[in-house]
C-alpha cells in the first residue's frame, strides 16, 4: 500500500522526537502532517496506515490531523487552473497531464509528492 511507506516515515521520525524527549508527559499529543497531492491515495487509507503502525508505541493514542495538499491543473494553453480531486490523477505516473476543461489542450499537473510538513503538539 502506498501509504504505508509515507506514514511508516511519519511514525518513525516522530518516535525519535519523543526518544529525545519531546512531549514527557505523552498523554495529550497531536501529530499534525500535511501531505503532497501525489503522496497518498486517501485521507481513510492514510488514517488507517497510521493506526496500525502506531498501535503499541507511545503514539498509539496521539491524534491526527491529516491534511492533503491539493493537486491543481494549470493549463499552458489559455492559463486555466483547476484544483484536481484525487481520483482525477495517477499518483503513480512520474509525469502527470491532466486535459484542461476549457480548452482541452493537455497539460502538465503540479502537486507534492511527500510528506509537506509535520509537527508534534503535545498539551
Ligand atoms: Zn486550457
Amino acid at each position: 500500500m502506498h501509504e504505508y511507506g509515507l506514514v511508516q516515515e511519519v511514525v518513525l521520525l516522530l518516535l525519535k522526537k519523543l526518544q529525545e524527549g519531546v512531549c514527557p508527559e505523552a498523554g495529550n499529543m497531536e501529530v499534525v502532517l500535511r501531505v503532497g497531492g501525489f503522496a497518498v491515495h486517501s485521507v481513510a487509507a492514510t488514517r488507517q496506515a497510521y493506526e496500525v503502525l502506531t498501535k503499541d508505541t507511545p503514539l498509539e493514542s496521539s491524534r491526527l490531523t491529516l491534511t492533503i495538499s491539493p493537486v491543481t491543473l494549470n493549463c499552458p494553453g489559455c492559463g486555466y487552473q483547476e484544483t484536481l480531486g484525487d481520483d482525477q490523477v495517477d499518483p503513480h505516473d512520474p509525469l502527470p497531464l491532466a486535459e484542461c476543461p476549457r480548452c482541452g489542450q493537455v497539460g502538465p499537473v503540479h502537486g507534492g509528492r511527500g510528506v509537506e510538513s509535520l509537527e508534534l503538539v503535545c498539551d
